[in-house]
């Protein structure tokens, strides 16, 4: 049977989950806090992450937003409102569903199972993640590239880069943060890196790198993704 981290900091709702699922036969694993959730998530791999939103140390969104970076593993946020903004900005971090608090178990429990049955029809070699925007294209797991219907010639590093964009559309991403996702820990250059690929970068996918509409600055933190106002704004993965 699949195994579900529940992060969760609300002791009665996480007792009365572990329970519940438990007895629907899933194997449960439980953090208290977004910190432990992403060790536990990481050191376990558990098949589904139920993640709550306001959450002591770490909150939800960053951990939704931390691990989609890692894996396509299936997550289900919990809000605490009935809060749209909320909603939408957790699914677009990638989350797959999320449940309004309060709500019955009934409605988690089938939630879960549509994701888990979803999951297992994934087709297999499994890490597949298309992303679109307005004229744009990537395919991740080719590793290729596609403007309207032209193939770009991308460099590693400004391929990586256009995929962490991508994926967090809409998300003022900072300097630092993009060097460590896609340079890593331990590389020795500085921010001015990241400027000179993202110019690299808006020389091949705007039309007019000089206005760039993809690729925003977000003055004195970084960049941002968005799809021009006149594009597709479909993003599939
Ligand atoms: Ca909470």
């Amino acid at each position: 049977m699949p195994t579900i981290l529940l992060i969760e900091d609300e002791t009665t709702l996480a007792e009365t989950l572990h329970y519940n699922l438990e007895r629907e036969g899933y194997t449960v694993l439980h953090a208290v806090d977004g910190v432990q959730g992403l060790e536990l998530a990481r050191r376990d791999r558990p098949d589904l992450l139920i993640i709550d939103i306001m959450l002591p140390r770490l909150d939800g969104f960053s951990v939704c937003r931390i691990l989609r970076q890692e894996s396509d593993v299936p997550m289900i946020m919990l809000t605490a409102r009935q809060d749209e903004v909320d909603r939408i900005a957790g699914l677009e971090l990638g989350a797959d569903d999320y449940v309004t608090k309060p709500f019955s178990f009934g409605e988690l429990l089938a939630r879960i199972r549509a994701i888990l049955r979803r999951a297992e029809r994934r087709p297999s070699g499994g890490n597949r993640e298309i992303l679109d925007a307005g004229s744009l294209r990537v395919d991740t797991s080719s590793r290729r590239a596609w403007r309207n219907s032209g193939e770009l010639t991308l460099p590693q590093k400004e391929f990586d880069l256009l995929a962490c964009l991508m994926r967090n559309r809409g998300i003022a991403l900072s300097r630092d943060l993009l060097l460590e996702r896609v340079w890593g820990f331990d590389f020795l250059g500085d921010s001015r890196t990241v400027d000179v690929h993202i110019r690299w970068l808006r020389e091949k996918i705007e039309p007019d790198p000089a206005r760039p509409r993809y690729i925003q600055t977000v003055r004195g933190v970084g960049y941002r993704f968005e799809i021009p106002a006149d594009e597709p704004q479909g993003v599939e993965r």
